[in-house]
């Protein structure tokens, strides 16, 4: 499990004219519309990616992310290789257009330190020690980004590993819950990650009831900490549901299918 402080670039990102903008109205309405405990708009798509051997499509909001999977195969560089297990070899990239300025193609620090800690996420859910000296790849391409991207990464890498057949303890799926105008809400989008006061990224396995990834940037007491952390698994478990629902719509064949 990966439980350190998230480390973030948060302050540097910060807009400071937008420092005396109202996130929550009084009724308790977020900038998009949405309550304090409602999702982002969600969509999923499994195996849209035929050359790949497994692949994902997830929507969250203005998030836009593409997962490809390859493997298990012979690791390679072979030094990568494990006697005992599979590696799994993850890239997080955010593409030059997914965010407002023009991002550098070549991977910056904070994409790879992303990759660590979605390899991370993704590694206790996998049945690794059965493929011994083999590798899986998992490459996130993050084709528009809007705040969460790396617990978007998550639950989209996990839906690709799962279509390319790759036996799994269990589904990962992660969600975020923040701290904006000192109110506890869900899953936050950019402009709430900057200008809010802290993100609590969480990866849980849903079944094995295992978190694999915990994070925080911000600052929140004991008791707000607690409640990012249930509010974070309350939306775990809505994504869940839409997981299973992707991976349901292409493996199990519909009524009109089977009678053609
Ligand atoms: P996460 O996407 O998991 O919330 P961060 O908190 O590091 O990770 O980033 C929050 C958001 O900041 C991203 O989703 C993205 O919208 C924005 N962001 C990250 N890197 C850049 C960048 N280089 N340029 C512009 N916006 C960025």
């Amino acid at each position: 499990m990966t439980a350190n402080k998230k480390k973030s670039n948060k302050e540097k990102k910060r807009v400071p004219n937008m420092k005396s903008q109202t996130l929550v109205d009084k009724k308790g309405i977020r900038l998009d519309g949405r309550k304090i405990d409602e999702l982002r708009p969600v969509k999923m798509k499994v195996g849209i990616l035929p050359n790949a051997d497994g692949s994902a499509y997830l929507e969250q909001g203005r998030n836009k992310i593409l997962v490809g999977v390859y493997g298990p195969k012979e690791a390679h560089p072979r030094h990568i290789a494990q006697q005992d297990r599979a590696v799994i070899q993850c890239r997080y990239h955010m593409a030059p257009f997914s965010v407002d300025e023009r991002k550098s193609p070549a991977p910056s620090r904070r994409d790879i330190e992303l990759s660590k800690v979605i390899r991370e996420a993704l590694e206790p859910a996998i049945f690794l020690e059965y493929y011994p000296r083999t590798s899986i790849q998992v490459y996130i391409e993050i084709l528009q980004a809007d705040g969460g991207t790396r617990c978007a990464g998550i639950t989209t890498a996990a839906l690709a590993l799962a279509d390319a057949g790759i036996p799994m303890r269990d589904l990962v799926v992660a969600c975020a819950a923040g701290k904006v105008d000192w109110k506890i809400a869900l899953d936050l989008m950019d402009t709430e990650d900057k200008v809010g006061e802290a993100d609590v990224p969480v990866a849980f396995m849903p079944n094995l009831n295992a978190i694999t990834l915990l994070q925080m940037d911000g600052n929140l007491s004991v008791d707000e900490f607690e409640t990012a952390v249930t509010m974070a698994l309350e939306g775990c478990n809505k994504l869940y549901t839409l997981q299973k629902e992707a991976l349901k719509a292409k493996y199990i064949p519909t009524k009109e299918g089977i009678e053609k």
